[in-house]
């Protein structure tokens, strides 16, 4: 017989034996009173913070008016969500969805169809990337095609060509005659925040427009402000015709959204796709007002002035502990540091000094502070980390420099 252990909590995560009551802000309050700076904001969601008094407001309204009303209906709320979306970016309509995989479920689905509808049914495959993530259900298993995960579910769904990442050569060889699209993400976040060179992202949308091919990117940890503009592609300065959001979108409250041109979403007619819980009004009243707080003038502004401060104190701490940390990667606030130790070992002495973080692949730590993250903040957080590099290297280390 197998044995239960004491939590009918299907064991398919690690857990850290530590729970939290309440947060404010930046910070976590432990159910033993400990407060933690917490520089996960639940893997790059609670963008605002925890607690954050507009988003607060705007699900306590919403909570006291309807909670779900399906899709039968019109949806005025919805509506305001997408337009608003599209005024940001190259996209023409959004579909709202409840997490990332299911974002990235229905931008298959539309890279797929498109070439379908022009008479191409043949053209379903999806070129992907080495130390991608796209999420957990079947297909978005198999477009991140890391062995890890894919082992005991059965033959991978068939539609995906992994390519090495930045490896423009490996991209031209792989189109071929069944090529719908190509998948990208930014910034590799689970991958070990990762980056290809600007140059990389613009071949790729040459090729897309030589080849007939859908740029689908992945912004479901980048997007929503969190690399220091609302999303990573404008900064790249490549324009997609599918995106995914999720993660920050709702600031805590679960929804996902795929956007596209009316282009690349020419052949999703009605009943091609569809979810219950999709454009769900707390969902939607949720991301509304998270997008109150980022287009009021100056948000990313605050961000990037975050972001550059974070990366050169954390420089200092690499200077002082090479034999801990060895190099800070990252756009905006999704910043990675390197480890020489496990990384893992580095989040538990983090974690010691009541700094959360999260690891990530490439033996890297990622900090991902709430973006209303201050600089006293900041500054916390890298002490923290001095610290912990100082207890890790068993006391030794180069003495802090008083800056
Ligand atoms: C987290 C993530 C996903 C999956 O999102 P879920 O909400 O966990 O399904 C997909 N793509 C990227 C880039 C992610 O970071």
């Amino acid at each position: 017989m197998t044995s239960v252990a004491a939590t009918h909590l299907l064991p398919v995560f690690a857990r850290v034996d530590l729970s939290f009551e309440r947060g404010e802000g930046a910070w976590l309050i432990a159910t033993n009173g400990d407060r933690y700076l917490d520089f996960t904001s639940g893997v790059a969601v609670n963008s605002l913070g925890h607690a954050h008094p507009h988003l607060v407001q705007a699900l306590q309204e919403q909570a006291t008016k309807l909670w779900h009303m399906s899709n039968l209906f019109k949806s005025p709320d919805g509506e305001r969500l997408a337009t608003r979306l599209c005024e940001q970016s190259f996209a023409d309509y959004v579909f709202f969805a409840n997490s990332g995989a299911e974002a990235m479920e229905g931008a298959i689905k539309i890279t797929r169809k498109y070439h379908a509808a022009k008479g191409h049914p043949e053209r379903y495959r999806i070129i992907t990337f080495e130390g991608a993530f796209h999420g957990r259900t079947l297909a978005t298993l198999a477009a991140t095609g890391s062995a890890k995960y894919l082992d005991g579910f059965g033959p991978p769904m068939d539609g995906f060509d992994q390519v090495p990442f930045g490896d423009i050569e490996a991209v031209k060889k792989a189109i071929g005659p069944h090529t719908a699209g190509i998948l990208v993400e930014p910034v590799q976040g689970e991958g070990g925040v990762r980056t290809a060179p600007l140059p990389f992202y613009k071949a790729l949308r040459q090729l897309c427009d030589d080849n007939g091919l859908l740029l689908v990117i992945d912004e479901v940890q980048t997007g929503m402000g969190r690399t220091g503009d609302l999303f990573a592609h404008r900064w790249l300065g490549v324009t997609p015709d599918v995106m995914s959001l999720a993660k920050a979108l709702g600031g805590g409250f679960p929804i996902g959204a795929v956007l596209a041109t009316a282009e690349a979403a020419s052949g999703m007619t009605p009943g091609t796709h569809g979810s219950t819980f999709g454009g769900n009004p707390l969902a939607v009243a949720a991301a509304n007002a998270v997008l109150d707080v980022m287009l009021a003038p100056g948000f990313f502004d605050h961000v990037r002035k975050m972001s550059l401060l974070l990366k050169q104190k954390l420089a200092s701490v690499v200077d002082r502990h090479p034999d801990i940390i060895s190099e800070i990667r990252g756009e905006g606030l999704l910043v990675g540091i390197k480890a020489v130790v496990p990384s893992g070992d580095l989040v538990a002495a983090l974690r010691d000094q009541k700094l959360l973080t999260v690891g990530a692949g490439d033996n890297v730590v990622r900090f991902l502070p709430p973006l209303i993250v201050n600089e006293s903040e900041i500054e916390q957080s890298v002490e923290m980390l001095d610290r912990a590099c100082t207890a890790l290297s068993g006391g030794h280390g180069k003495q802090a420099v008083a800056s």
